[in-house]
């Protein structure tokens, strides 16, 4: 149903502000947003000069690129890698080189990360069915034995090919996908010559160059709060941002809410004191897995694991809507800005 729609509201709209026949003297903008990762993905681009390149056919040619990630990626898709490997029994499987790339930094982030992020949560994830039509809440038993398969130990991997030693282990990418794919969407978009611009996949926002000279002002939306509702606004230029929230996609069942966030280690969807994290970096598989982390680890881990971090900032916003910052972030009314000035 989700899926139906989404299909439905699949937005096209091209704007271009007219630089002609009036006095406006900004950029010609160009914006257009469509599904992909079950998420509504919007490119804008300016363009400052004016160039002879086909703004238009860049950003149609990004959505064909996204199209593609988002095939490589969904554990459903019969015909993607991820679900031959997830269903390997145990066998090395061949994978296409952005997969190979992923399953590494993904590998490599949940062991780092043990406490509060793991990509092999995939058994777990669907027994709750928390992003289908179906969620509910499975016994305790089957959860239990659901974590017996996550473990990113089962991942070996063998130049291009890469095997599940354990048959139940289950890959999902949903906390990091659409990370990647943002990046991907970046360098491609700045080796076609766009030099200013934004990305948003549904909560991971990229920055191409800066606005009007300065910096861009991203909003970071209000928990709960109507869509598109900004609670604070981050100035920043060529910076990723990824924002993980509880408010998202959740189901509630007498009273208590379950969002989509599990917590690795018990199997449950997050209890937490906050409602969402956004973690600023430069590049986007980086946030929008740690966002992710830092949601499950709450306010009090979280922070001190920000504050140890070279260039990585964040804003926590905890369940009383009270905004909480990163040491080298500064706010002035709802405008959060670098204290560095990076
Ligand atoms: P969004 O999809 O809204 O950006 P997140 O980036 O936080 O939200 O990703 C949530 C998705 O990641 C879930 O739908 C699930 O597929 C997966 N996931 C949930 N909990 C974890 C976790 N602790 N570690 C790794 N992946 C997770
Ligand atoms: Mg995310």
């Amino acid at each position: 149903m989700k899926r139906i729609i989404s299909l439905i509201i699949i937005t096209i709209f091209i704007t271009s502000l007219c630089a002609c026949g009036c006095d406006y003297d900004g950029p010609i903008i160009y914006t257009k947003t469509s599904i992909y990762f079950d998420t509504p993905c919007t490119i804008t681009v300016y363009d400052y000069d004016n160039d002879d390149i086909d703004i238009y056919d860049t950003i149609d040619e990004g959505f064909v690129l996204l199209g593609k990630l988002e095939k490589v990626f969904d554990k459903n898709d019969k015909k993607s890698d991820v679900y031959k490997l997830n269903h390997s029994n145990g066998k090395f499987v061949k994978v296409d080189d952005n997969l190979l790339k992923v399953i590494k930094y993904a590998k490599s982030f949940s062991k780092n990360n043990n406490d509060s992020f793991n990509v092999c949560l995939g058994s777990v994830i669907d027994l709750w069915g928390i992003d289908t039509e179906h969620p509910r809440v499975p016994a305790d038993k089957e959860i239990k034995n659901a974590l017996k398969s996550v473990d990113f130990n089962s991942i070996k991997i063998k130049g291009k090919k890469v095997k599940l030693k354990n048959k139940d282990t289950c890959l999902d990418f949903g906390a990091i996908a659409k990370g990647f794919a943002t990046d991907a969407l970046k360098k491609f978009l700045v080796k076609e010559r766009i030099t200013s611009g934004i990305i948003d996949l549904g909560g991971n926002i990229t920055t191409i160059g800066s606005k009007d000279g300065g910096n861009f002002k991203i909003g970071i939306q209000k928990p709960f709060g109507k869509k598109g509702q900004r609670s604070y606004i981050v100035e920043c230029r060529n910076k990723s941002l990824s924002t993980a929230g509880i408010y998202e996609r959740y189901f509630k069942q007498r009273g208590k809410l379950y969002p989509h966030i599990i917590n690795p280690l018990t199997g449950y969807p997050i209890s937490t004191d906050l409602y969402s994290v956004t973690v600023i970096g430069d590049k986007s598989i980086t946030t929008d897995t740690l966002s992710t982390a830092l949601i499950v680890s709450g306010l009090k881990d979280g922070i001190k694991k920000v504050n140890k971090l070279d260039d990585i900032d964040a804003i926590f916003i905890d369940k009383y809507q009270k905004v909480h910052l990163s040491n080298n972030l500064k706010i002035t009314g709802n405008n959060i800005t670098f204290k560095n000035n990076k």
